[in-house]
């Protein structure tokens, strides 16, 4: 059944609304009454809700849209037939909210109800722009989700990938940062920058601090640990390789939107110090990268020691721990599937930008 607009169909008509100021009538009719043949109380609600939104929406630029927060209503008395008249007014207006009160009367002015509520306000439609969105991993199960902090990430931590970039074997683990911005989920799409050459697939077991820490004991050190997560430190390979020539920062190579896809977050309790576990990359079903977590030249609980120490960690904090062999570039359409045994998959797929 096709009904028409529910303000058309229950008759509301405004005959005021300007300067935070509204009036609404209505003419009650038999399908407002209830089976003792008093208006519905739904019928005086949705009423001071026009009256008051209508105050609202004359007290705001044309452009801009409000929503009801909250409406409180005293029904004093239940109306059996005649025009009800609904008057609004704004009490007080912020920037993001507006507070309107009014009241209904009949047409004697014997007051009916009384009504108070707020309304959310936007300068636009809402969803025509991206809502702000802290960047975030969500806990496999619960569902919770923890605010990203800082992106940390090691590089040259399997010998085998230390082999291929032939970088030097010896000395301190390299450790750089990626931005929080740059975390995407699973079913998301890595976007390759214009004009940034080669793209590289890193497939990472990622650490995700549970508790604060500074100068954290290697013996300690897993107990900082909310989780686990299967992660990709995609990595703008040309750039990198012009910043380890010059001796510049890895920034740009390495901290681009979308270079850092996680999958969500197992907790720690289900999967241990983060050794034996199999890691793994295919693209498009083929695989690329296979190692196992024990051929981490350095454990997860020395790496949090490493960090910390000049690093304080908090909660929601990322840390990558390095790629095993195998590293290549993806290209637009591909898709990266990413395992970890005991933690999950992710799959994200790559497109170029526009
Ligand atoms: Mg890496």
């Amino acid at each position: 059944m096709q009904l028409p607009p529910f303000n058309e169909y229950l008759g509301t008509q405004v005959e005021l609304r300007e300067a935070g100021e509204a009036r609404v009538v209505l003419d009650l009719k038999p399908h407002h009454l209830n089976m003792r043949g008093v208006a519905h109380g739904g019928v005086i609600s949705a009423l001071l809700d026009t009256a008051l939104g209508g105050a609202v929406i004359a007290a705001i630029p044309k452009e801009w849209w409000c929503a009801t927060i909250h409406l409180s209503i005293n029904y004093l008395d239940g109306p059996r037939a005649g025009r009800l008249v609904a008057e609004g007014r704004v009490t007080r207006r912020g920037a993001r909210v507006a507070f309107a009160a009014g009241e209904v009367k009949d047409e004697s002015g014997r007051l009916l109800a009384t009504a108070e509520g707020s309304w959310h306000l936007w300068t636009r439609k809402p969803g025509n722009s991206p809502a702000p969105r802290k960047p975030y991993v969500q806990v496999e199960g619960t569902g919770e989700t923890v605010e990203v902090g800082k992106i940390l990430a090691i590089g040259r931590n399997y010998a085998d990938h230390v082999a291929e970039m032939n970088a030097p074997k010896a000395g301190p683990p390299v450790l750089f940062f990626k931005p929080a911005t740059a975390v995407i989920h699973h079913g998301d799409s890595i976007v390759l920058p214009k004009g940034a050459g080669e793209v590289h697939h890193e497939v990472e077991l990622v650490v995700v601090i549970g508790e604060r820490g500074k100068a954290i004991q290697e013996v300690d050190a897993l107990n900082h640990v909310l989780g686990y997560a299967v992660g990709l430190d995609m990595t703008l390979r040309d750039i990198q390789d012009e910043a380890k020539k010059k001796g510049t920062p890895w920034s740009l190579a390495k901290g681009f939107d979308t270079s850092a896809p996680v999958s969500r977050v197992m907790l720690r309790e289900q999967v241990g110090d983060g050794s034996g576990l199999t890691i793994r990359l295919t693209i498009n079903g083929k695989e690329r990268q296979a190692s196992n977590t024990d051929h981490m030249m350095r454990s997860v609980a020395e790496l949090i020691a490493f960090a910390s120490k000049t690093v304080t960690l908090e909660r929601g904090d990322l840390l990558f721990t390095g790629t095993p062999a195998g590293v290549g570039p993806v290209n637009p359409g591909d898709s990266l599937t990413a395992e970890i045994e005991k933690i999950g998959s992710l799959t994200v797929s790559v497109r170029a930008e526009e």
